[in-house]
């Protein structure tokens, strides 16, 4: 085969004790936490629904260190949005959420970072949310932790500080849909794919950040996670 110009190197992301996870495509959950559904004018008992965002979004961050972000164009309302997130190992369509811990490789601590006036705009106009969530750095996450190591995440904080101030404070439980349910309506839309990750959704408090902001994003069992926006 003789491509006409370099084919991009892989996505990765770091595995705790070792080894690289490439990543494949990055599923995200909207309005998973019932507060957060409410805060954004919702009840909270649709159903499930999905966007994506593409894999080279991804900006991982290694165990202890600050990574950063730029703060992107065409926005004035940054937000910040912690999340669990799930990565698949093993691939496959039409999962039962009694048959989805097998398909779990791990998990890491994310932020679905949001150009939230954009999203809001499409929103209004019925219009794709790509350009409010899929753009350049909007995916920022640490280390994948093996499930092997951390056993099922069903319940545990979820927190996210901006500059030392608590913004977001939640717990797994209160997920709408958890894991194992979103993988089952996931996989019935989708073949998911070894190297897959779901972003599972934000609990309330979602906000602005500035440059010169730091975030630091934490999930029971998973760690922190230190973005700056710069
Ligand atoms: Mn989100």
């Amino acid at each position: 085969m003789s491509l006409v110009f370099a084919a991009p190197a892989p996505v990765t992301v770091p595995v705790a004790g070792g080894g690289e996870f490439p990543v494949h495509r990055i599923y995200c959950v909207g309005r998973n936490y019932a507060e957060h559904a409410q805060e954004m004018g919702f009840t909270g008992r649709e159903p499930p629904f999905f966007f994506m965002k593409p894999a080279d979004a991804i900006v991982q961050v290694a165990d202890g260190q600050t990574g950063s972000i730029p703060y992107p164009t065409l926005t004035k309302n940054l937000h910040h949005e912690v999340e669990l997130v799930v990565a698949i190992g093993q691939g496959g369509a039409g999962i039962k959420a009694a048959d989805a811990a097998r398909h779990i490789f791990g998990y890491a601590v994310g932020l679905d970072m949001t150009r939230r006036d954009l999203q809001n705009e499409m929103k209004k106009q019925g219009r794709p949310w790509c350009i409010g969530k899929a753009y350049d750095h909007s995916a920022p996450i640490g280390p994948i932790h093996r499930a092997a190591a951390t056993g099922e995440l069903a319940r545990g904080a979820i927190t996210l500080s901006v500059n030392g101030a608590v913004k977001q404070k939640g717990d797994l439980s209160e997920l709408i849909w958890n894991v194992a349910e979103t993988i089952e309506y996931l996989s019935a839309a989708w073949t998911l794919q070894p190297g897959d990750l779901i972003f599972t959704g934000t609990p309330a408090g979602v906000g602005a950040v500035v440059a010169g902001d730091t975030m630091e994003a934490q999930i029971a069992g998973l760690g922190s996670l230190r973005v700056a926006v710069v």
